[in-house]
């Protein structure tokens, strides 16, 4: 998919801090590139957006988004094709979640002009942070938030729109350690887990760092009422291959809708691999460690796109995966998805938008 680019003004940045950026480690979110992009919501309507350079925004410690929690944001990346242009992985399935998530926070939604004209002129602005070393890419970040000052408790008639991007490297975790989490919830049914919403992301710290100290490296979330069922793992998805099917939890009101878990179900389901989407408990991955049906368990998203799981501690034991190889189904997945982003492989359900290099 390719479009023409936008008429969003930009204002240019006079001093570049690329030179600054070592694109040979990149760590994921240290570096911002030049140019950020800004709109604002008022009067029932979106201002004119404008790019200028990133840096910081002066406003209230009133704003509403500081005290209760209107916040909402994306994660996408764009990739160096093997043509030189750039492709934006699943735009608008990320547009889509984006409204979904403002809607359930009593946000306006976004157009469609605003958001896919400003990612794509905004990526223009900034090609030249797109890295174009093999596995790294520009990570996308469009957030909104609550911009009315106030301290009254209110939904906000004011909102700013803020795209930024940064340069991250090959995402290398070595396979991880989680914690079936039995006694904190990250979400429950009926509440926000679905929408990518800040507040989800503070309210998991803690039972995240109490995990850390405890010697894992994330928790798998399980169900708020039970703790019976999978959620998901950190901030990710999570998927299992048992018995030789790739299964992962049905979506609920309590699990985010990932574009990586829809991306890589598709393409599972395309290399003949049963899927399934059901309620997946704990009392399952006991069974499948036991009879040696559960071969592999990964968590999915758009920064790691597949983390490897390697130990889940149940009930305070742990029970080991047996280690990756390049058969894994994770691994060939994981190559199929970045062949198909740098158009190395035809992209048959145009998930990639196209900015074309002059
Ligand atoms: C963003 C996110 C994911 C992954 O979604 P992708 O669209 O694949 O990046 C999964 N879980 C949570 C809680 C998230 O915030």
């Amino acid at each position: 998919m390719t479009t023409i680019a936008s008429s969003v003004p930009v204002k240019r940045t006079a001093k570049s801090h690329k030179h600054e950026v070592d694109f040979s480690n990149l760590e994921f979110g240290k570096y911002i590139s030049d140019h950020m992009l800004v709109a604002d919501y008022k009067d029932k309507q979106w201002g004119e957006a404008a790019i200028m350079p990133y840096g910081e925004l002066s406003m209230s410690p009133a704003i509403l988004a500081l005290h209760y929690g209107q916040a909402v944001f994306e994660g996408m990346k764009a990739y160096k094709m093997a043509d030189g242009n750039i492709s934006v992985f699943r735009m608008h399935k990320h547009l889509e979640r984006f409204n979904i998530s403002l809607s359930r926070m009593c946000m306006p939604a976004i157009t469609e002009a605003l958001f896919v004209q400003g990612i794509h002129a905004l990526i223009e602005t900034d090609q030249d942070w797109v890295p174009s070393t093999d596995g790294s890419s520009l990570y996308i970040r469009p957030h909104m938030f609550a911009s009315e000052a106030r301290l009254g408790v209110k939904v906000s008639d004011q909102y700013k729109f803020v795209i930024m991007t940064s340069p991250v490297g090959p995402y290398f975790t070595k396979p991880i350690r989680v914690k079936v989490e039995e006694t904190y919830v990250r979400a429950a049914e009926g509440g926000t887990g679905f929408a990518k919403c800040a507040g989800n992301y503070g309210g998991a710290f803690y039972p995240t760092q109490l995990a850390r100290e405890q010697g894992f490296d994330q928790v798998l979330w399980t169900d708020a009422r039970d703790h019976q069922y999978i959620d998901e793992s950190g901030a990710m998805n999570v998927m299992f291959v048992l018995d030789g099917k790739l299964i992962t939890p049905k979506l609920t009101t309590a699990i985010l809708n990932g574009v990586t878990r829809d991306s890589i179900l598709t393409l599972a389901r395309e290399m003949g691999i049963p899927c399934e989407e059901r309620k997946i408990s704990i009392a399952d991955l006991e069974e499948g460690f036991a009879n040696g049906k559960l071969t592999e368990a990964f968590g999915a998203g758009t920064a790691a796109v597949v983390s490897s799981i390697a130990t889940i501690n149940i009930h305070g034991k742990d029970f080991q995966l047996p280690a990756v190889h390049d058969g894994s189904l994770q691994m060939q997945i994981k190559k199929k998805l970045y062949a198909i982003r740098v158009g190395l492989e035809p992209d048959v359900h145009q998930w990639n938008y196209v900015i074309l290099m002059k």
